[in-house]
């Protein structure tokens, strides 16, 4: 299966496996011999995608939208097929020279990249402030903060003239153009020139790339008014939900350690790589976004959470942690237990040990929450235990151990004070009444799109499935059909036919790609969208060729009402409204006449369209 051929996106898709590509997106579930998951595709509330390791597609039974894991990353990320083919490459780490030579800048790269241009150039200036006379005082700064030179260098760290407009001076002299330096709003005064990180030491943020996106600020005079942390504003390139301090770094560590931590400032970050962790993000103060969540899950790594042991810190991960585990994703705590000090408080008067110690006490989350409305101290009264007890259920119900479930439980009647039996009782009505509102089994729940489907396009469908699956049904179509009514259909026969030239059987990931990379293709995600759903059809009738003639039949009669539908309305146009009575009442006559016969025929119609649930 894994040889290579001469198309890079079959070996692509060929080497990675779906259910690996999705998941490392959003959370998959096994469903029999298949995957489900929540759509991500439209707002979904039942898991109505469908992703089968058999065929190696996916399928949404809700929005339609389907593919192979390229269509998956190219519709998730929003990317054209090409940088999704970089993207799968590195995901999977596969290795060939036709992928670098894809690795061309996009045209949103290029079009931002006189605005990475900008910020890299200025970083270097604050790169070079901060070796100069003036920077001294900041570079005392970060060497008692316990950063060397070393770090100071790979952290690209600087410093901001106090003179303001020098380096608005310095960029606009290098050539740059006035209008980017303007749209990445870094200046501020009549007119822009006055740098927002004048007098402060400079932390550069980047992109997953590397690239420098802006630049967070701490002011040098603590008896200063000003705020003792500026970050550059929103631009172009910056965006403050999107922003994870280090995530270039830890990218590239994440995927070797298997983690990621999760922590509050970068002086955090800095802590955790002087004791050798690398792998860990800053999130520049508590507020935690959809992104955050998105690009994380991208790291696809299990998430370490870290915030201070402060009050603020331990609310905003019981916050993270439920929004954690809502989207399911693999993630534990540290346990901050009777510790009050940041990382680097730790760091700087312990030793690197007991900083490792200290984040490596990771417990769940269930016992997180525990821990941490036991040590709020409010359970005083039954009504405030009775809460307690509430707000665990819907935690304790992510617990997939039986084991740690029932500790779970023992320890919240120790905590909450009520008997063991009555816990385990409401845990279980609990559990009883969400059951009853899990997935619907109605098929026709999941396929509005199926009751869309005109009547006479029925059996060109019944015959197309066959002929997905079946090299005979292709070669019926080609000497006895030759032409599908619906557009959508043709494409996908006509497809089919130059296939099944070369092949004896599908592989309707390759077919995908191959749809994909026609540019010209009309109605090509309709034609994917149809193609993965007749693929993934569980019903599929034994070829036969009677069933075969009955598809053609039916089709032929079909088109016989179309026909004579458009010769009617021809003959209705310029006519008086008598006339037109007329002509329909005749009309409506020949026609019952015409079912009447069908239906002393067997009938095709009657048999029922294939399921394509995967119970
Ligand atoms: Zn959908």
């Amino acid at each position: 299966m894994a040889t290579r051929s001469n198309n890079l996106y079959d070996d692509l898709v060929s080497r990675a496996d779906i259910v690996e590509v999705i998941s490392s997106y959003i959370s998959v579930n096994k469903h029999g011999r298949n995957y489900r998951a929540l759509c991500p595709f439209h707002d979904d509330v039942n898991p109505s995608l469908m992703i089968s390791t058999d065929k190696q597609i996916f399928k949404c039974f809700v929005c339609g939208t389907g593919g192979n894991a390229l269509t998956f990353i190219t519709k998730y990320e929003k990317l054209s097929y090409k940088q999704a083919a970089i993207k799968l490459g590195n995901l999977i780490g596969y290795q060939d020279e036709r992928l670098t030579q894809l690795t061309i800048k996009s045209p949103r790269q290029q079009q931002l990249s006189p605005y990475f241009d900008v910020l890299t150039d200025l970083n270097n200036y604050y790169v070079y402030s901060l070796m100069t006379e003036e920077g001294k005082e900041a570079y005392d700064y970060l060497k008692k903060r316990g950063l060397d030179d070393e770090m100071i260098q790979k952290y690209q760290l600087g410093y901001g003239l106090k003179v303001a407009d020098a380096s608005h001076e310095y960029l606009v002299k290098k050539g740059h153009v006035e209008r980017i330096i303007d749209e990445l709003d870094l200046y501020t005064g009549t007119p822009k020139t006055r740098d927002r990180m004048s007098g402060r030491v400079v932390f550069p943020i980047t992109n997953i790339d590397g690239q420098i996106i802006g630049y967070s600020g701490r002011i040098l005079d603590e008896a200063s008014s000003s705020a003792k942390y500026v970050n550059s504003s929103e631009s172009k390139v910056f965006q403050k939900a999107q922003v994870l301090f280090n995530l270039a770094n830890a990218n590239e560590s994440a995927r070797r350690d298997g983690y990621v931590y999760v922590v509050e400032g970068f002086m955090d970050v800095f802590a955790l790589d002087k004791v050798g962790i690398t792998s860990a993000v800053a999130l520049m103060g508590t507020a935690f976004s959809r992104e955050h969540i998105k690009i994380l899950r991208r790291l696809n790594v299990e998430i370490r959470l870290a915030l201070d042991p402060d009050n603020a810190g331990q609310l905003a991960m019981m916050n993270i942690g439920e929004q954690l585990s809502k989207e399911k994703l693999d993630f534990r705590l540290v346990a901050s237990g009777s510790e009050s000090r940041d990382l680097d408080e730790i760091l700087e008067q312990d030793g690197s040990e007991a900083v490792n110690n200290y984040v490596n006490n990771l417990v769940t989350y269930p016992e997180f929450a525990l821990n941490y409305h036991q040590n709020s101290g409010q359970l005083t009264n039954v009504r405030d235990r009775r809460d307690l007890v509430a707000k665990m259920m819907p935690i304790f119900t992510t617990i997939s151990s039986p084991l740690i479930l029932e500790e779970a439980l023992a320890k919240l009647a120790s905590v909450s004070g009520f008997e063991l039996s009555s816990i385990k009782k409401t845990y279980d009505n609990y559990t009883a009444r969400n059951r009853g509102q899990s997935i619907s089994h109605n098929p026709n729940d999941y396929y509005p799109e199926r009751q869309l489907i005109h009547r006479y396009t029925m059996p060109e469908r019944h015959m197309l499935q066959a002929m997905v699956h079946d090299k005979r049904a292709v070669e019926y179509y080609s000497q006895n059909v030759k032409y599908f009514y619906d557009e959508i259909y043709r494409t996908i026969a006509d497809y089919l036919l130059v296939y099944y030239k070369e092949h004896d059987e599908v592989n309707i990931s390759q077919i995908i790609n191959e749809l994909t990379a026609a540019d010209d293709l009309v109605l090509q995600d309709e034609v994917i969208q149809e193609l993965s759903s007749l693929a993934l059809a569980r019903h599929v009738p034994e070829f036969s060729l009677q069933a075969m003639e009955e598809y053609k039949e039916a089709i032929d009669e079909a088109r016989f009402d179309e026909l004579e539908k458009i010769r009617v309305d021809n003959n209705l146009e310029g006519k008086s409204e008598a006339e037109q009575v007329a002509i329909m009442n005749e009309f409506n006559k020949k026609r019952a006449k015409v079912l009447a016969d069908r239906r002393k025929r067997p009938n095709t119609q009657k048999k029922d369209e294939s399921n394509l649930t995967d119970e």
